[in-house]
């Protein structure tokens, strides 16, 4: 029997930025606590050793503006050149080979003046609703060119928030579009849908033009990561909590089970935040523990791929994928 893809979408990920800290008011998390406004490098390195150990592969965001801080190339308010630096090399060297690399279109906080690189007034997912292909192109496309500049492939983006949700069918032209003009790629991913407890869901053509193609992949699995963020707790009994969500020790139980019984790819979403837990980073032992349990009970039935191996299963038998899938 093939086995099924599964794969792991990390969002909202930047050198050193807290992409909440700088986007959200107050300042502080669910149980109301101060936001860091930094993480430190030993995060990425983790997250590396994570990767290389148990072979885990998806889609990592890189927040190319974060925060309206800087940028990944020239660097960022308040932080060491070298140290991010030493953040992108950690991604290029270790994370690139089983992730692909995809921008968070530009800041995940104000959008951004293309003219003179700064912050608007409004948030860019509130910017992008009110926009279409003329002004998404060059802005989708600075992205592009920010990860490209990094040493970076990329074949799509990620949406901050729900950037572009209202103008769907322009931003799918757009990103198509930019994808091309930078990289000369012809198929494109984007993130911006969740379709948890979906029979059979898995990512759908979005958009078909000449002889390119657009295909949004979904997250079907919610990001129970997350709530390491919210508590002071760090014990290792959070962490078995935390990895019970996603499957039980004995691998019987767990959303990626319920997935997988609903004949849904699953699909896997965290975020940065979710890793760094406010500094703890608690978020990356559960993220540890689900990975080792996943290896240990499911690889006769699926596989990691990541998001350009799954593009390229959708865009080489795009009958099988053009449904697309209603929220739950
Ligand atoms: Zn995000």
């Amino acid at each position: 029997m093939k086995k099924i893809p599964i794969t792991l979408i990390i969002d909202d990920s930047a050198p050193f930025i807290s992409t909440p800290y700088f986007n959200r008011e107050p300042k502080v998390t669910g149980d109301g606590r101060p936001l860091v406004p930094y993480y430190p490098n030993e995060a990425i390195f983790d997250l590396a050793d994570i990767v290389e150990k148990h072979g885990i592969k998806g889609k990592f965001s890189i927040v190319p503006m974060a925060g309206n801080q800087g940028d990944i190339i020239n660097g960022f308010e308040g932080i060491d050149k070298a140290e991010s630096d030493a953040w992108l090399g950690c991604v290029r060297e270790r994370i690139y080979p089983a992730f692909s690399i995809c921008p968070e279109i530009l800041s995940h906080c104000k959008a951004v003046d293309l003219e003179t690189g700064k912050a608007l007034s409004e948030r860019e997912d509130e910017w992008s609703f009110r926009q279409d292909r003329t002004t998404l192109t060059p802005y989708i496309t600075r992205a592009f060119e920010l990860i490209k500049s990094a040493g970076f492939d990329s074949h799509g983006v990620t949406s901050p928030w729900n950037f572009g949700i209202e103008v769907e069918k322009e931003y799918n032209i757009a990103l198509s579009a930019a994808l091309y003009n930078v990289y000369g790629h012809k198929n494109a991913y984007y993130f911006l849908h969740s379709r948890r407890d979906a029979e059979n869901a898995k990512p759908w053509i979005a958009h078909e033009e000449d002889d390119r193609c657009v295909v949004s992949i979904p997250a079907t699995v919610r990001d129970h990561i997350w709530q390491t963020m919210d508590t002071p707790e760090t014990g290792d009994e959070l962490v078995r909590k935390v990895a019970d969500a996603y499957i039980t020790e004995d691998g019987k139980g767990g959303d990626i089970i319920k997935e997988l019984e609903l004949g849904a790819y699953p699909i896997l979403c965290t975020h940065w935040q979710s890793l760094c837990s406010n500094g703890a980073l608690t978020g990356l032992r559960a993220l540890r523990e689900v990975a080792r349990r996943i290896n240990e009970h499911l690889l006769d039935r699926v596989e990691w791929v990541s998001f350009e191996t799954l593009l390229d299963r959708v865009v080489t038998d795009r009958d099988s994928f053009r449904t697309v899938y209603q929220k739950a």
